[in-house]
C-alpha cells in the first residue's frame, strides 16, 4: 500500500465543477488583481477568524512581512519568536531590517514557551511573534500579559492554523495581528500562493491596504514605500469555496489523529513514539501536521524505512533556525535553546489529510510497529 503525506486530489474533485465555473468567469470578466472577489472573501475569513478585519495578501510570508512594514521598524529593534518554525517567520523580521530574539519551546506542544520570553525583553524589543505549529495553538494568555504590560505588538503566525482555538477563540483573533497562508498544503490551500493578515480594527485593515499596494494612499500618491503584496481575485474566489468545507476537512484531521493515537496505544510503542503532545489548555488542534517525536536517535532510519514501504513522511524542521548558516550573524551555537534543537532531532509528520481511511493509518502505524520488530 503507498501512502502519500498529502494527496489534495480527492478534496478538489466534489469541488471541481463550481471552481472552474468561478476561474471561467473571472476569465471572461478579465479583472484578475483584487476586487470584489478579494473583498468578498476578506469579509468571509473576517467572519471565520472572528477577528476584526482581513486583508487578502500574496503569500503567508508576505502576510508576515507586511504586518512587521506596518510597525515601521528600525534597525536594532528586536521581535521575539521560536526557533522552531518554518524559516519565513524569523526571515520576515529580518527583510524588515529588525532583529530575531530567539526564546525556547515548551517540548510538549512544539511553540514558544512563554515563561521564556520574560528574559529576552530588552528596551529595544518591539513585539513578539508567537507560533502557532502544525495547527495548534500557543499559550496566548501570557503571550498577551507580556506584550500589554511591555507595550509591545503580537502577531500570530497562524499560517498552520486556521480555525484553530485557545480558549474558545480563534486564532489570529489575540493580538494586532494574525499571519495566514493558503500555501496548496495548509488547510486551506489556494491554486498557487496566498495569504492574508488578520487584524484587530478596521482601521488598521485600511493601513495594510494601503502596504499592499507600495504604500499608495491615492492613485500615485505613495504615503510609504510597501510592496506588491496583492492576492489574486482567482485565488480569492477559490479560497471562498473551499472555505465553506474547512471545518469538514479539519474535523476529519481529528478524527484520523484519534485513530493514529490509538493505534499507538494499542501498538504498544510508548518507548519508541511519543504522538503528538496535547497542550494543558483548551485547545481546538487543527492538524495541519500530525508529528510524532521519534526516540532513540532512530528518527532518521525510521524515516527511511517508511519512506522505502512507500509511506509519505517528512521532518518539520530538521535545523533549529538559530543555526542556520544566514543566521549567523545573531550568534546563535548548539545548546542554546535545547528543547527546540531536541525537537528538530527527533520530530517526524506522518501522513494526517482528511480523506485517508482507517485501513491506511493502520497501515502506518504496523509498518512503524514492524521497524521495531512488534
Ligand atoms: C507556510 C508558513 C509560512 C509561509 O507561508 P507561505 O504562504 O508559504 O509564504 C509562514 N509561517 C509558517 C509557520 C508556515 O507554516
Amino acid at each position: 500500500m503507498s501512502i502519500p503525506l498529502l494527496d489534495l486530489r480527492a478534496q478538489y474533485a466534489p469541488l471541481k465543477e463550481k471552481i472552474l465555473a468561478e476561474i471561467a468567469e473571472i476569465c471572461d470578466s478579465q479583472r484578475f488583481i483584487l476586487g470584489e472577489k478579494v473583498e468578498t472573501f476578506e469579509r468571509e475569513l473576517t467572519a471565520y477568524c472572528r477577528c476584526g478585519a482581513a486583508v487578502g495578501v500574496s503569500s503567508g510570508s508576505d502576510a508576515l512581512l507586511i504586518a512587521l512594514m506596518a510597525e515601521k521598524l528600525r534597525p536594532g529593534d528586536e521581535i521575539i519568536t521560536t526557533p522552531f518554525t518554518f524559516f519565513a517567520t524569523v526571515g520576515a523580521i529580518v527583510r524588515a531590517g529588525a532583529k530575531p530574539v530567539f526564546a525556547d519551546i515548551d517540548p510538549v506542544t512544539f511553540n514558544i514557551d512563554p515563561a521564556k520570553i520574560a528574559d529576552k525583553i530588552t528596551p529595544r524589543t518591539r513585539g513578539i511573534i508567537p507560533v502557532h505549529l502544525f495547527g495548534q495553538a500557543a499559550d496566548m494568555d501570557p503571550i498577551v500579559e507580556l506584550a500589554k504590560a511591555h507595550g509591545l505588538f503580537i502577531i500570530e503566525d497562524a499560517c498552520q492554523a486556521i480555525g484553530a482555538e485557545y480558549r474558545g477563540r480563534r486564532v489570529g483573533s489575540f493580538a494586532e495581528y494574525g499571519a495566514f497562508s493558503f500555501f496548496p498544503s495548509k488547510n486551506l490551500g489556494c491554486f498557487g500562493d496566498g495569504g492574508a493578515v488578520s487584524c484587530d480594527t478596521p482601521e488598521r485593515a485600511g493601513l495594510l491596504k494601503i502596504y499592499r499596494n507600495h504604500g499608495q494612499s491615492r492613485t500615485y500618491i505613495h504615503e510609504y514605500v510597501g510592496g506588491n503584496f496583492r492576492i489574486d481575485a482567482l485565488q480569492a474566489a477559490i479560497l471562498s469555496i473551499k472555505l465553506r468545507s474547512l471545518d469538514r476537512w479539519s474535523e476529519a484531521r481529528q478524527s484520523n489523529a484519534a485513530v493514529y493515537r490509538e493505534l499507538f496505544a494499542a501498538a504498544g510503542l510508548e518507548e519508541e513514539i511519543v504522538p503528538p503532545g496535547v497542550a494543558a489548555y483548551p485547545v481546538r488542534h487543527i492538524y495541519n501536521q500530525f508529528c510524532i517525536r521519534v526516540r532513540h536517535g532512530r528518527r532518521d532510519a525510521l524515516k527511511q524505512h517508511l519512506l522505502d514501504s512507500g509511506i509519505g513522511c517528512a521532518v518539520y524542521y530538521p535545523l533549529s533556525l538559530h543555526l542556520q548558516d544566514c543566521f549567523k550573524e545573531l550568534g546563535g551555537k548548539p545548546g542554546d535553546f535545547p528543547e527546540s534543537e531536541a525537537a528538530s532531532r527527533e520530530i517526524m509528520a506522518l501522513p494526517i489529510f482528511g480523506e485517508l481511511a482507517r485501513e491506511q493509518l493502520e497501515c502506518v502505524v504496523s509498518t512503524i510497529a514492524k521497524f521495531y520488530g512488534k
